[in-house]
């Protein structure tokens, strides 16, 4: 599994605490070139949990991907993401 940077290793580690487990790893997004989803939510604790250089984000559903959810780190370029219930 991909090593997670210092500054997201934090929101993992609390997120697999309440119950998340890891799904895809993927690579090579825009602004990121390794993503770990995880699954099944984000747990909402962890949103208040951001500092920087952690962003957070948000992005509703289109024809070729669900709604997503997560973090990622613009020192490292790295992310954390989740499916987004409901969008
Ligand atoms: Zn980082």
């Amino acid at each position: 599994m991909a090593e997670l940077c210092e500054h997201l290793r934090p929101l993992f580690d609390d997120a697999l605490a309440n119950g998340c487990v890891v799904g895809e790893v993927s690579a090579g997004w825009s602004n990121a070139d390794v993503v770990l989803q995880l699954l099944p939510a984000m747990p909402a604790l962890l949103r208040r949990q951001v500092t920087v250089p952690v962003r957070y984000y948000q992005s509703a559903r289109t024809p070729h991907n669900r709604a997503d959810e997560g973090f990622f780190c613009a020192a490292c370029r790295m992310g954390l993401t989740f499916p987004l219930q409901g969008l």
